[in-house]
């Protein structure tokens, strides 16, 4: 029997095991995909790390790309009605609505599905055990959109943009970047430089970054931040705050966008934006604690607050970054926010890195 092998976590803050899977027949409408890189989410650390929930066992890894290795019966285009044939590199969408409840049927509002199926984030238990990128094989169950991926796009371009740049795709729609926006970006992991390139093409004035690793503070100026604020330089929020307002004409940005996943920034983020301005919150997507914050800065400066999270639910916005990623792969450095990539059997070593921080955004290649 060919077996497949697939990184499961068994339990919070446990080390991933590689386990052998057998290898699936395809069921009619499935398709059953060789990942060729399964890049690894802030999400995910947070999983390993039990300050979010799954069910275990699981196959983590809900980014990524692959290549058709078997099509059950039936299949024969991608979710745009391209001809679709072994071999070909595709993504798919790690998020399905079930189509049925009160937020699918009355607010025709996906996002708010009470009954999602997840890649990466589900039990492996059940047949047939492959629902995550964290493996050789992935298995997609029948009505998984698929995307077929541009011939001039990279694995280490598309991979991290299954996740991180539809999640800003869609937050940066929800809140509407207006021509010569003053724009200011908090934190510019994956998320943060999705959004100064998403920023600047939708027609931002100046793009600033507020970030305070140096390698993640090249990466902004590489991607084409207008200025960056260095928390090493400047170290407190008051200090920070004036900085943004003399970068601004005295007045603060029209937009911001929290791309941290540190609570502790908001309460700062209020303070910059002008009156009156609008603030996206979208890096916090786990537990992160308490803050307190100055509500008087909302109501007198007229903010409009905005959440935004994961947005694979979607399924156009994965069309979107196909070919926003097509458009303008030459000229942002889109390449290099996977920083490091290991093996799947190197999958602890890889998580364990991410989290000192010592990489910017890890893929495995199984
Ligand atoms: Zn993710
Ligand atoms: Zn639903």
């Amino acid at each position: 029997m060919v077996e497949v092998k697939a990184a499961v976590l068994t339990g919070p803050e446990k080390p991933f095991e590689i386990r052998s899977f057998p290898m699936p027949e395809v069921e009619k409408g499935a398709v059953l995909l060789k990942v060729e890189m399964a890049s690894i989410c802030g999400t995910d650390l947070h999983i390993y790390r039990g300050r979010r929930v799954v069910s275990y066992p699981s196959i983590l890894g809900h980014e990524g790309v692959g290549r058709v290795y078997r099509m059950g019966e039936g299949v024969t285009s991608d979710a745009t009605g391209n001809p679709l044939r072994e071999g070909d590199r595709v993504i798919f969408s790690h998020v399905i609505a079930c189509g049925k409840c009160y937020y699918c049927v009355v607010r025709q509002d996906p996002q708010g599905c009470l009954n999602r199926k997840y890649y990466g984030y589900a039990s492996c238990k059940d047949p047939p055990h492959l629902n995550g990128t964290y493996a050789e094989y992935i298995y997609l169950s029948p009505g998984t959109p698929i995307f077929k991926v541009p011939d001039n796009l990279s694995n280490e371009v598309v991979s991290p943009a299954t996740c991180a740049l539809i999640t800003m795709i869609e937050g940066l729609e929800t809140v509407k970047v207006e021509l010569a926006d003053n724009v200011v970006i908090q934190g510019a992991g994956a998320l943060g430089l999705y959004g100064i390139a998403l920023a600047k093409e939708m027609g931002a004035y100046k793009v600033i970054v507020v970030e305070q690793s140096d390698f993640r503070i090249r990466q902004a100026l590489e991607f084409g931040a207008d200025h960056v604020i260095d928390l090493k330089e400047y170290r407190t929020p008051e200090e920070r705050v004036k900085r943004v307002k003399e970068l601004t004409g005295g007045f603060g940005p029209d937009l911001i966008l929290e791309c941290t996943g540190s609570p502790s920034v908001i309460a700062e983020g209020l303070e910059m934006g002008r009156d009156p301005s609008r603030y996206l919150l979208i890096g916090t997507a786990s537990e992160a604690g308490l803050v307190s914050i100055n509500p008087t800065r909302i109501t007198l400066k007229r903010m409009r607050l905005y959440g935004g999270k994961a947005a694979a639910v979607h399924h156009i916005n994965l069309l979107k970054a196909l070919r926003f990623l097509e458009r303008h792969v030459d000229k942002y450095p889109f390449d290099k926010i996977i920083s490091h990539k290991f093996r799947l059997e190197e999958v602890n070593e890889a998580v364990q890195a991410m989290e000192r921080r010592e990489v910017g955004k890890a893929a495995l290649r199984p």
